[in-house]
């Protein structure tokens, strides 16, 4: 595993933050997960869209770091050669005295990671259980501080299941705690639109896109705790678990504990399309 801290490559287990870096001690900070398939990153250029528009939320000057974010990414990108895994990219608001006021001379810290992870080709099976969505309302940036991500994805594990799928009320179901929902109803695809509420998925806005091309009917709207349980299909999708099936929500089963036939058939085509660059 290797990292670029501030532009400087080391073995991960050596790169060092300073103790009063921002993000550590008020989560001031912005990130991005890219998927590597066989040494080439998935997406790279939405991902490094989001990140800018993030710091740009958060009030933090990308701009001054990108270049060398672009070293970084290259070095590590040559680090991870032919690899399958991922990178990590986190921008904070850098190092000074604590103070809740922006430092006024500070740069971002810049760290870019690469670790590897095995290749995977199956469909992961999700049980998921639902739990009140309590972060705040700018849920669009992709900001460090996770704390009720965090908090939501134990209590599934805690529940015996490996994602939460998260509501502001019974009638507004937003997304997983580190995923976006997706539900199947009469074979449209539903899922939440791209707002304040949701962070707006790579892989989301990558199976939107592949619906279209496919000419799978999808809505993004907001559907309701009763529509999900209802649902003949339910999906979760992100960079690591990529477009996954979930077979069981709350103890009860969904779509008898497989993988449903819509489900089934974008994993397919995601996996297929690896294979060549991402025809954005
Ligand atoms: N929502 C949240 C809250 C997330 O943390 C993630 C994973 N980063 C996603 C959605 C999925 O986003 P992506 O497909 O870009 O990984």
């Amino acid at each position: 595993r290797w990292t670029c801290v501030n532009g400087k490559l080391l073995p991960t287990e050596e790169a060092l933050l300073p103790v009063e870096d921002r993000a550590l001690q008020f989560g001031d900070g912005v990130y991005e997960v890219i998927r590597l398939y066989r040494g080439t990153p998935f997406a790279l250029k939405q991902h490094l869209a989001r990140l800018s528009a993030s710091s740009a939320a958060i009030m933090l000057d990308y701009g001054c770091v990108e270049n060398e974010l672009q070293a970084s990414l290259e070095a590590i990108l040559q680090k991870a050669s032919g690899q399958d895994g991922q990178i990590y990219i986190q921008v904070t608001r850098g190092t000074a005295i604590r103070n809740h006021r922006f430092p006024e001379h500070t740069r971002p810290n810049v760290i870019c990671t690469f670790s590897p992870l095995p290749a995977k080709n199956a469909i992961q099976l999700l049980k998921t259980v639902t739990l009140p969505d309590e972060r705040w309302m700018h849920c669009n940036i992709k900001a460090t501080s996770l704390l009720p991500n965090i908090l939501a994805k134990e209590k599934a594990y805690r529940h015996g299941a490996d994602e939460a799928i998260l509501y502001r009320s019974s009638e507004h179901i937003t997304e997983g705690s580190s995923s976006n929902i997706f539900m199947v109803q009469s074979g449209t695809l539903i899922t939440h639109p791209a707002n304040q509420w949701i962070l707006n998925g790579i892989t989301r806005q990558y199976v939107l896109a592949l619906a279209k091309s496919l000419q799978i009917p999808y809505e993004e709207r907001v559907f309701s705790l009763q529509e999900l349980l209802n649902a003949d299909e339910v999906i979760v999708t992100s960079t690591l678990q990529e477009i996954a099936a979930v077979v069981e929500i709350d103890h009860h089963p969904v779509q008898n504990g497989c993988a449903g036939p819509l489900t089934r058939r974008l994993h397919e085509e995601f996996m297929g399309s690896l294979s060549t660059e991402w025809f954005w």
